[in-house]
């Protein structure tokens, strides 16, 4: 018995996020600080603007996890732009029944998508982080001038011929990768930014431009572990190939901006002057707390700069905030 290691990803990770907290076990900006939502929720009623204001307008969440994300971002906007809130109609896509009534409890008036085939077509702003790190990769590696594909078997990887040639230069050894999933949806994307006015906003990890290596790896109990043990038991992600996600939509006719380094994309949202003005309400040491969580999502040697944010948008439409 071996498995293709997307398949194999696909399966681990189903299991992993339908049985665990995932959140007991690493933590994502929106669990960091409050301000990384509210800015993304300002973000989106501003691109929301530059697309001329349709309404209604699907606000889609791909992987919301706890759901912490889109409820800072729905306070941000009611208080700010109560015409985009009032605008809006909730979708969230999320595959794990676990998270899906975590959501639930917190986000009541939304409906839930396997994937964004179902999300209805139309105007739409999407917001997805650390979504597409979890969509499952294939990987290939160059041997005696051809290509092998790694599979997993019962004692671990495998190589093996598969026929597929990811047509790119490397040198004997090179392990390349390959998410069909993450390239799909950014075409779909595309395709549906090209017949509504829409964007859709992207963060996570990954390098500038496509780089060659093995990115897969495991978090089981807050370590870092073999991505290859029993599946179910760890979070498994890869770095996101940015170059890709974006031609993929690019061939299709979307715009694309970034990707760009999230301290720099967070900081022109004005995510310190925001944490700052909040800070000034608080007792001391949740203001210090505060100001930390800040500096984590942004500092380039933290999550400044190995996270990046990218935007796909209709054509046409001005430049969205934090990429001009
Ligand atoms: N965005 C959240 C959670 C990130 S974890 C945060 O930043 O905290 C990844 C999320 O994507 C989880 O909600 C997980 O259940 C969901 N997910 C993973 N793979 C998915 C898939 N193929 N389809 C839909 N949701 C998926």
């Amino acid at each position: 018995m071996k498995e293709r290691l997307d398949h194999f990803m696909a399966r681990a990770n189903a299991a992993y996020y339908a049985t665990h907290d995932p959140f007991a076990d690493f933590t994502t900006a929106p669990e960091i600080s409050q301000v990384f939502g509210e800015s993304l929720g300002l973000w989106a009623a501003v691109t929301w603007r530059l697309l001329g204001a349709p309404a209604p307008v699907a606000f889609v969440e791909a992987g919301p996890g706890r759901g912490t994300l889109m409820v800072d971002a729905l306070r941000a906007i009611t208080r700010a732009v109560p015409d985009f809130r009032m605008a809006v109609r909730i979708h969230l896509i999320e595959t794990s029944p676990r998270l899906r009534a975590a959501q639930r409890e917190r986000i009541g008036d939304a409906v839930w998508h396997d994937a964004i085939d179902t999300v209805p077509d139309g105007p739409m702003i999407l917001l997805g982080n650390e979504f597409l790190d979890a969509l499952p990769i294939r990987q290939f590696v160059r041997r005696g001038g051809g290509w092998n594909e790694r599979l997993v078997g019962p004692a671990g990887v495998i190589e093996e011929s598969s026929g597929f040639d990811p047509a790119v230069e490397a040198a004997d050894g090179d392990v390349v990768e390959r998410c069909e999933p993450a390239e799909a949806l950014s075409a779909n994307l595309a395709a549906r930014l090209l017949r509504h006015g829409s964007a859709a906003l992207f963060l996570d990890y990954g390098p500038e431009t496509s780089a060659a290596g093995d990115s897969l790896q495991a978090i089981r109990g807050g370590q870092p572990a073999d991505p290859f043990g029993p599946p179910g038991t760890a979070d498994l992600t890869a770095h996101v190939d940015f170059t890709r996600f974006g031609a993929a939509a690019r061939v299709v006719g979307a715009q694309v901006h970034g990707p760009i380094p999230q301290g720099l994309f967070l900081a022109r949202l004005g995510l310190f002057q925001r944490t700052n003005q909040l800070a000034r309400h608080l007792e001391p040491r949740q203001a210090a707390a505060m100001m930390e969580g800040a500096r984590r999502l942004a500092e380039p040697d933290r999550m400044g700069r190995l996270f990046k944010a990218i935007a796909l948008v209709s054509p046409g439409c001005d430049t969205p905030p934090g990429f001009e």
